[in-house]
């Protein structure tokens, strides 16, 4: 099987699992597992922000951001496109009982000047409190796009302007920096919060980490414990997201190129319509009007190559450390031949 669905598929590699297996571990919640404090503290240390967290996914990493940063019938500026509005089961009210501001823009790609003009008047009492942005990079239903740390710094000034914490989801944010070439720190210094995800390209089975101040992540501590996420010997899967952050970032180039192999490929197909830009390890793409996205799937399938339908047409295809040059090969010239 090719599978492109997700670069969330990806198995360790045997140098991964020798890592996890010769881990050092202890009672995290005790705060003695040396693995894990050794991942939170590298982690903050590559972005300049005092502490970390690590937690079992990069749903709890958001959720527990958008709690300490809220407060019950607050209300987030975000993008219509994001991930903690559309794909973390309505969290961000059950867990924090606030509501999301949602704005429009390319790519799911906010703008300085829409975030401003949507903050909440805070004199009127009909207006929701407006006391967080969040922003998504990569932002994955915009088609892996990312931000430039122009418009990321303009976002923070009308942030910090109007005393409103700035939230990164950042589960992809290692794609973008590589594709963009930016460094960790300048996302540490814009961002009160940043949640990133070793379980995606990075490749390991589990995990996500939470970066903050030092009193941010110790509200965060206590909202994991709430949530169940203090885990104990998980040492075992932190050694995983050392061992990723230590051999598998600048590796993310190669993703990219494979990428850009399938929208190279797909751009000679008469069947599709058209494809999204493709920037990391995203690619978007439509089908023509007459053709029929479950049917075209079931094609792929049956030539051993899964892909994920987004509705309306609109199919993704994802790299990643288990996708090789030959399986690209093969998925092109199957694309050319349909
Ligand atoms: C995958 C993802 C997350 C976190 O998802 P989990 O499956 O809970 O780890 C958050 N944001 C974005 C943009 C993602 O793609």
């Amino acid at each position: 099987m090719i599978d492109l669905r997700s670069d969330t598929l990806t198995r360790p590699t045997p140098e991964m699992l020798q890592a996890m297996m010769a881990a050092p571990v202890g009672d995290d919640v005790f705060g003695e597992d040396p693995s894990i404090n050794k991942l939170e503290e590298m982690a903050a240390e590559m972005f300049g922000m005092e502490k970390a967290i690590f937690c079992p996914s990069g749903t709890m990493t958001n959720q527990i951001a958008i709690k300490v940063h809220t407060q019950p019938g607050d209300e987030i500026i975000c993008h219509e496109y994001s991930h903690i509005y559309n794909y973390e089961g309505g969290g961000m009210a059950f867990n924090a009982g606030a509501q999301a501001r949602l704005l429009k823009g390319e790519r799911g790609l906010l703008s300085a000047k829409d975030v401003e003009a949507n903050i909440g008047n805070k004199m009127d009492v009909h207006a929701a409190r407006t006391s967080l942005v969040s922003l998504e990079n990569t932002c994955n239903k915009g088609g892996g796009s990312c931000y430039d740390l122009s418009t990321i710094s303009e976002i923070r000034a009308v942030a910090k302007k109007h005393k409103l914490g700035f939230h990164l989801d950042g589960a992809r944010l290692f794609n973008a920096l590589v594709a963009k070439g930016q460094k960790a720190e300048d996302y540490g210094q814009a961002f009160d919060s940043i949640s990133i995800c070793l379980s995606k390209g990075l490749g390991c089975p589990v995990g996500s980490l939470l970066l903050g101040s030092e009193d941010f992540i110790f509200e965060a501590r206590r909202i994991r414990k709430k949530l169940g996420g203090g885990m104990r010997q998980a040492g075992f899967i932190a050694a995983a997201g050392i061992y990723a952050l230590e051999n598998h970032i600048s590796r993310l180039t190669e993703d990219h190129e494979k990428a850009q192999n399938l929208k190279d490929a797909l751009e000679k197909c008469s069947w599709v319509e058209s494809i999204e830009p493709v920037e990391t390890n995203i690619v978007i793409f439509y089908l023509k009007a007459d053709k029929d996205e479950k049917a075209f799937m079931e094609k792929l399938k049956e030539n051993n190559i899964l892909a994920i339908g987004m509705g309306q047409g609109k199919l993704r295809f994802v790299t990643h450390l288990d996708i090789s040059d030959e399986m690209i090969q093969k998925t092109a010239s199957l694309l050319n031949s349909l």
